[in-house]
């Protein structure tokens, strides 16, 4: 059963949870620790990092990070809903902007954290939209990837879009194609073809979606004078982030992997600094500072604007160096 709309509790204008992927068969074979305890009663994180000394002894040093909550291997994809995304749903049929990101080394768990959000939240905003008192709103999904500063609709097969700020610093995308849903079918169809869509870095030693973040919005809109018009209730935008590690790339021997490198790296900090300032009275919001922060500018701001940043860790000692990152880039959001 659906909570009701109203009534309920306001979620926080910033939520970070953190959420370990559990340590694979294969990197348990080459002898690859878990190193990192979740604490998810007391939202705490511990990564144990091993270091050496100049004598080369070995020795451990406990890193603790303090999170709104923190999620163990043996937590479920529908539990990641109910605690990240189900609590916004309410806030999009009240002019609501809400944005949820994955954020995380390649590898991590990003799309398999992300990738069945928007279909759970899919389905409870069509259950509502079912309802009579909304039989004037209707739910349009659309999905775009920004790869090395590019912009692609990922839904209308993969065509090159420009963004363009008009007199009032609102941001569009212009001509992104958006569909209008009425069944769950119908967005998990949309999700694959995009997931399909999305870039492959040529260049890359893995080529995977890791140098491109993918960004898939819901908007619901409300029909007036007689269908002509269409006045936008609420948003919500699923974001699956560039591979944090990527931002190192900026050394790489390749000039266009690097040039990619250095393009998540300032979108990775300008979206740090967007989300701070989203708590804060700051006057000045770099969101001009990347594409990414750019066409998120509307969905930043105002009093009904919210954000729930994942942070998606590997549990191995290999990956130790880049958790500590992530986990760091995830503390300095808050
Ligand atoms: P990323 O998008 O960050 O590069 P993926 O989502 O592709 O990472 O996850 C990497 C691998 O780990 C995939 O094979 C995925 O199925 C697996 N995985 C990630 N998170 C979990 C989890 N919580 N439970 C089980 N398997 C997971
Ligand atoms: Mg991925």
């Amino acid at each position: 059963p659906l909570p009701p709309l109203t009534g309920g509790e306001d979620p926080p204008k910033i939520k970070v949870v953190v959420r370990k992927r559990p340590i694979s068969r294969k990197e348990r074979e080459r002898g690859d620790d878990d190193m990192v305890e979740v604490s998810r009663g007391g939202a705490f994180v511990i990564v144990n990092e091993t270091k050496v000394k100049v004598d080369l002894t070995k020795y451990m040093e406990r890193h603790q990070f303090n999170f709104d909550e923190a999620l163990d291997e043996f937590v479920t994809n529908d539990q990641v809903y109910r605690t990240t995304v189900q609590p916004l749903v309410a806030t999009l049929f009240a002019n609501g902007k809400a944005t949820c990101f994955a954020y995380g080394q390649t590898g991590s768990g990003k799309t398999y954290t992300m990738s069945p959000l928007p279909i759970r939240a899919a389905a409870d905003l069509l259950q509502y939209l079912a309802k009579p008192q909304w039989a004037d709103v209707s739910l349009y999904v659309s999905c775009f990837e920004i790869y090395g500063n590019k912009v692609f609709d990922l839904l209308n097969g993969r065509k090159k879009l420009n963004i363009l700020e008009d007199g009032k610093k609102q941001v569009c995308v212009v001509g992104l194609k958006e569909h209008i849903v009425d069944d769950v079918e119908v967005v998990k169809q949309l999700i694959e073809e995009a997931s399909m869509r999305r870039s492959t870095g040529s260049t890359a030693a893995n080529a995977d979606s890791s140098r491109s973040h993918s960004i898939m919005q819901f908007t619901l809109k409300r029909y007036i004078a007689g269908g002509a018009h269409c006045r936008q209730v609420g948003k919500i935008s699923f974001i699956d982030l560039a591979g944090s590690e990527r931002g190192a790339d900026t050394f790489d021997n390749n000039r266009q992997t690097r040039m990619e490198g250095a393009e998540i790296n300032k979108s990775l900090l300008a979206l740090k600094e967007c989300i701070r300032a989203l708590d804060s009275d700051a006057r000045h919001v770099p969101f001009r500072g990347s594409k990414l922060t750019a066409v998120l500018r509307d969905s930043f701001i105002g009093d009904t604007a919210r954000t729930v940043m994942i942070a998606n860790i590997s549990p191995t000692a290999s990956c130790v160096e880049h958790t500590l990152n992530t986990l760091r880039y995830a503390d300095r959001v808050k």
